[in-house]
This record gives structure tokens, sequence and C-alpha cells, in this order.
């Protein structure tokens, strides 16, 4: 089966790139930080666990984030293929995945200035049932505050506010840059600009998806 890997600074526009990607080419988009959000949600150990790590911006353990996506892995349903969006994060994640077999892997890495990326985050909204991304800005909810694929409740993401996010790019370019130099040197890995419209940036992105 088909392997994407999308990185992405936090609000480069991976997980709305993962979704478009998964609308047109039916490849299954896999967000743990929706599978983390999800956890929490239900109220499960695991949840209660990756908890606060999330909210300060900063990194889940490995061992859980790895097990996680090892239960999701093992599902029946990506024979067709499948994007990891938000994983991995750290070479031990990498080296995690690396040893799940494929037929095919490529990595895509989406540029976007810190600056670009927070002003987006800011002014994000989220379905908390389905993960839709939304923005206040150009792309609310057709009903406020309601997901207009799910229903679901949509509203801002706990760490979506200046401090947790800052925190974040902090500890994307100490663990996360650090594994796309690990996919550039196997030689999967495509860079696209990620400056502007996600319209524009998709078009770039899909590209690079077959
Ligand atoms: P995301 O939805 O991808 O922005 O992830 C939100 C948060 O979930 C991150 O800031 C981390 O705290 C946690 N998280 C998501 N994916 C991972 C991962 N692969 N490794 C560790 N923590 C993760």
């Amino acid at each position: 089966m088909k392997r994407f890997i999308l990185f992405g600074a936090p609000g480069s526009g991976k997980g709305t790139m993962g979704e478009f990607i998964q609308r047109d080419f039916g490849y299954v988009r896999i967000s743990t930080g929706d599978i983390l959000r999800s956890e929490i949600e239900q109220g499960s150990a695991d949840g209660r666990r990756a908890r606060g790590h999330m909210e300060s911006g900063g990194l889940v353990p490995d061992e859980l984030v790895i097990e996680l996506v090892r239960r999701r892995l093992g599902r029946d349903d990506l024979d067709g293929g499948y994007v990891m969006d938000g994983y991995p994060r750290t070479l031990a994640q990498a080296e995690a995945l690396s040893a799940v077999p494929c037929a095919s892997e490529k990595a895509i890495a989406i540029d976007v200035e810190e600056d670009e990326a927070v002003d987006r985050l800011l002014s994000r909204l989220t379905c908390r049932e389905c993960g839709a991304i939304y923005n206040l800005r150009n792309k609310p909810p057709r009903t406020a505050g309601v997901c207009d694929l799910c229903g679901g409740v949509v509203e801002r993401r706990s760490d979506d506010n200046e401090q947790a996010v800052r925190q974040r790019f902090r500890v994307y370019a100490e663990r996360t840059l650090p594994v796309i130099g690990y996919y550039d040197l196997k030689g999967v890995l495509s860079r696209v600009d990620g400056r502007g419209a996600a319209a524009p940036v998709y078009g770039r992105v899909k590209e690079l998806i077959s």
C-alpha cells in the first residue's frame, strides 16, 4: 500500500492538505492529533496521559503515540493507501514507521513562515468530532459553531493560543526538523511552498500525489 507523510510547522496547512487528499484520492488521512483528541474526549487513560503535553504545546511521549499508531495501522481499511498527518514528529517515531512495510513512500514538507502560520492558528476553528478545519476569517462553518460535514461542535482548539503555539514551533524546530532530514536522506522528500491560500498550495501538493 502507498504511504504519504505530510510535514509542516503548526499552521502550515498540512491538516487541510490531508483532508483534500483524502477527499480527492481516497487515501485515508491519519492524524495523530485527532486520535489523541479523541482519546481525551473519551476520557481514556491514554487521553489523560496525553492531555497536559498537548495543552502546553509539548509532544506526547513517543511510546504512547507509537502504540496508538501501531493500533491504527493494524486496522484493515488502509489497503488503498494512507496519508500521515502529524506523525512522525521524532526520529524514534520515524524509525517505528519505517518498520511498517509499504509499497511506496513519499514525504511532503509544506514550508510557511512562522508569522503567517501563527496568524492562521489564532483564527482557526476545528470540529471536535471529525477534525474538519475552518477559519474564522476566510472559511467559517455555514452555521456558526456547527460542522458542515458532520454536524459536530466547531470550536477553537485549546492549544491554539499564542503561548502554546509558540511552544509548538520550538518543539517542531528541535524535534521534527531532523525527521524531515531523515526522509530527505531516504530520497523520498519533496518541498512545497505553503504560503498563501489553501487552493494554490493544494495545486502544488496534488502534483506530488498519485
Ligand atoms: P496536531 O493536531 O497535529 O497539531 O497535534 C496536536 C498536539 O498533539 C501536538 O502539539 C502534540 O502535543 C500532540 N501530538 C500529535 N501528534 C503527535 C506525535 N506524532 N508525537 C507527539 N505528540 C503528538
